[in-house]
């Protein structure tokens, strides 16, 4: 470990660094968070067969206590959790969310605070941002994964934002690049990359994307910032930086998580995780609210007309659903909100349903997904039924219902789709997400 860190820790600890330092002989904590549109507590530790532990200051959440790998397991496969570190679970879990709210979340990949906030505001709308085009892939396919209809993604840099979003937003999320210093026990890679140089940059930077984001919000609008590190020039400072700059007041976050995080350096209404102190790697948190009168609206787009190729797939496939349709180069998207997103690279409208091809509509993955209940057709089985396996690997497997389009479930959450034809159902599980 770097002389530098080891001395701006003993700085910031004082009497915990021993403890502090203790706690790198540790492993690093795994954890999981339920998808509670697809599945609720009971009903996941009945079938769930891994060593699991509930976290008791975050809803919804469990410790695992095992080596074994998840991306495998067909309860992931289903979208019914999200692997992620407590702490990164804190700062969405901090306080509350008003269920139609329209929030930002600026940087976003791989979508652990995307996944989290999506299912507390299941009446309004996420933008879910990623500079990085390969990340903002990964983030699609969680969203997309846990079949959640109220997320739009985009690729863009924070700035881009500005022209069309300033004062639009309910709540931003701004889970900043940063030094990763809350990250070394968990990735080697971490610690050979800090330096002192870094930790400038990265905190010059976020005193910038801090301003964006501050921006982006209406009147009343909560931000939420977060790193994984633990250095004040990336933390306290950038909070002090908005405080200072705008008419912005501290947010509380509530007690059942105050209660278990370390103060702030100089900062009560900052807050921070410890690995000595909680179960969980570093992190930081603020949360602050604008108090600047200014109120704007998501420009609203007319409802776009609808596809006859669709259509026909609706009639002889679905149930009726009053989808918002928008079509984009032969891709027609449910768009959970119909809204202007002129000057952003969007990765994903909302739920991707499918596409036209030579005048035939072809099923999205996603839409089996996100929309398992209008299907008429499905193959119902049980957790662990040899089947499941099967239908991961990208086999065939019997069929006993009409010929057509259904989805398989496993405790009756979706996996993806099929196409039945005289018995069989052929595979629609994407070629890149199947197991081994
Ligand atoms: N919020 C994510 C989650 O919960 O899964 C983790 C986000 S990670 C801490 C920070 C992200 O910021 C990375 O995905 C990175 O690509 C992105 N990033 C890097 N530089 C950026 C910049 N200049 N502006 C905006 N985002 C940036």
């Amino acid at each position: 470990m770097k002389e530098e860190f080891i001395d701006r820790m003993k700085k910031y600890l004082n009497d915990d660094f021993n403890a502090f330092m203790d706690s790198f002989n540790e492993k690093n904590v795994r954890a999981i968070r339920l998808n509670t549109n697809v599945i609720n507590k009971e009903e996941f530790e009945s079938i769930f067969d891994y060593d699991i532990e509930p976290i008791d200051y975050i809803d919804n959440a469990y410790y695992l206590n095992c080596d074994d790998k998840m991306g495998t397991n067909e309860l992931h496969h289903a979208g019914a959790f999200y692997c992620q570190d407590p702490s990164a679970m804190g700062p969405i879990s901090a306080i509350d969310f008003k269920r139609d709210a329209k929030v930002l979340d600026l940087c976003a990949a791989p979508g652990g605070k995307t996944t989290q906030v999506a299912l507390k505001v299941p009446d309004g709308l996420v933008i879910s941002n990623e500079i990085d085009y390969k990340r903002a892939n990964a983030l699609y396919s969680n969203v997309e994964r846990m079949g959640l209809k109220n997320v739009i993604i985009t690729n863009n840099k924070i700035s881009d934002f500005l022209p069309t979003f300033e004062g639009v937003f309910d709540y931003v999320i701004l889970d900043a690049p940063c030094s990763g210093e809350g990250m070394f026990r968990k990735y080697d890679y971490a610690m050979d990359e800090w330096s002192l140089e870094e930790v400038e940059l990265c905190g010059k930077r976020d005193l910038e994307l801090i301003d964006y984001a501050y921006r982006l919000l209406k009147k009343d609008g909560i931000l939420i910032y977060s790193t994984c590190t633990y250095a004040k020039e990336e933390n306290e400072d950038v909070i002090d930086y908005v405080m200072n700059k705008y008419n912005a007041s501290y947010y509380p976050i509530n007690d059942k998580l105050r209660n278990k995080v370390s103060k702030g350096i100089d900062n009560d209404n900052c807050y921070r995780f410890y690995p000595h102190k909680l179960r969980g790697e570093g992190q930081f948190l603020s949360v602050i609210r604008k108090n600047e009168d200014i109120c704007n609206n998501l420009k609203v787009i007319k409802k776009i007309e609808s596809s006859k190729e669709f259509d026909e797939f609706k009639k002889k496939n679905l149930k009726n659903y009053p989808f918002n349709i928008y079509i984009k180069n032969n891709y027609i998207y449910h768009m959970p909100m119909p809204i202007e997103l002129k000057g952003l690279r969007v990765i994903s409208y909302g739920v991707k349903l499918g596409e036209i091809e030579k005048n035939r509509f072809i099923p999205d993955h996603f839409l089996f997904k996100a929309f398992p209940d209008l299907f008429s057709e499905e193959i119902s089985l049980k957790y662990h039924d040899p089947s499941i396996e099967k239908y991961l690997r990208g086999e065939e497997i019997d069929s006993y219902g009409s010929n057509g389009y259904g989805v398989i479930k496993v405790n009756n959450i979706s996996l993806g789709g099929y196409k039945a034809s005289n018995g069989r159902a052929k595979n629609y599980y994407p070629k890149g997400l199947r197991n081994k």
